[in-house]
């Protein structure tokens, strides 16, 4: 993976540190991911293109913490993933991890405001605050049907959802898989401009990983993922 220090990287605590990462799935004989070091600065965007297969949603998986690398180290907001357990690590994710997903994997049969509602559980905001954050921030995002459920929104409405969900507990690092792949390309701007702004509006860091070469100009940083090469030939 060809990889560029953030210029101001060495001044700064990272928002992700990423150092030596492999990943293999169990019953597969090749590596599913590699990467050597991989340091995203706070509120930095960064977007990490490659061909289907590289790797790219197992990067995201990774550095969620829903599953844990073969080799290396990931932390978040200086958190080493690896070092918490089950329990603690969905809350430390809950908290400061956003992730929105190229299907949005929303909650159908509740309403917007029940979804925002629902990732707000895990946040350090009293309990007291959710329903007037949950609703300010759905306003904020241009929605203006909390009742409505999810199966009866568009796909631009499911979108705005979605990012509001990711930003609802004011993480430190937003991670987009594809975010843009089910809309119709003249959406493509307007998703990637709410995306973009909602990061920046709670100073996050966003990594949005994309085979849509289109967006790559919108970000702060490239990063060209390559197919890693089979563990017997490593
Ligand atoms: P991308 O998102 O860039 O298309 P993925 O991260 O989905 O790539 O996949 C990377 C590699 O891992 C591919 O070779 C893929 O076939 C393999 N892979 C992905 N998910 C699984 C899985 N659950 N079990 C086994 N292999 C997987
Ligand atoms: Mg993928």
């Amino acid at each position: 993976m060809a990889t560029t220090e953030h210029p101001e990287s060495s001044k700064l605590d990272h928002a992700l540190e990423l150092v030596g990462v492999k990943y293999q799935y169990q019953k597969s004989s090749e590596l599913a991911l590699s990467i050597n070091k991989l340091d995203v600065a706070p509120q930095e965007q960064v977007v990490i293109t490659g061909r289907s297969g590289c790797g790219k949603s197992t990067l995201l998986h990774l550095i969620a913490g829903l599953m844990d690398p073969t080799e290396g180290s990931i932390s978040v907001a200086g958190s080493p993933m690896s070092s918490m357990s089950g329990s603690k690590r969905d809350q430390f994710r809950g908290r400061h991890i956003g992730m929105v997903f190229q299907t949005f994997h929303l909650l159908n049969g509740f309403t917007v405001l029940e979804n925002v509602l629902a990732a707000l559980m895990f946040s350090d905001f009293p309990r007291s605050e959710h329903r007037s954050r949950a609703k300010q921030l759905i306003e904020r995002l241009g929605i203006n049907t909390p009742s409505a459920r999810i199966q009866d929104l568009s796909v631009g409405q499911q979108q705005r959802v979605a990012v509001a969900r990711a930003i609802a507990c004011s993480p430190k690092i937003v991670l987009a898989d594809e975010p843009t792949a089910a809309l119709d390309p003249e959406f493509t701007n307007v998703a990637m401009d709410l995306l973009q702004d909602a990061c920046r509006s709670i100073g996050a860091s966003l990594v949005c990983v994309t085979h849509d070469l289109s967006i790559v100009e919108r970000f702060d940083r490239h990063v060209s993922m390559q197919v890693p090469q089979t563990q017997e030939h490593a």
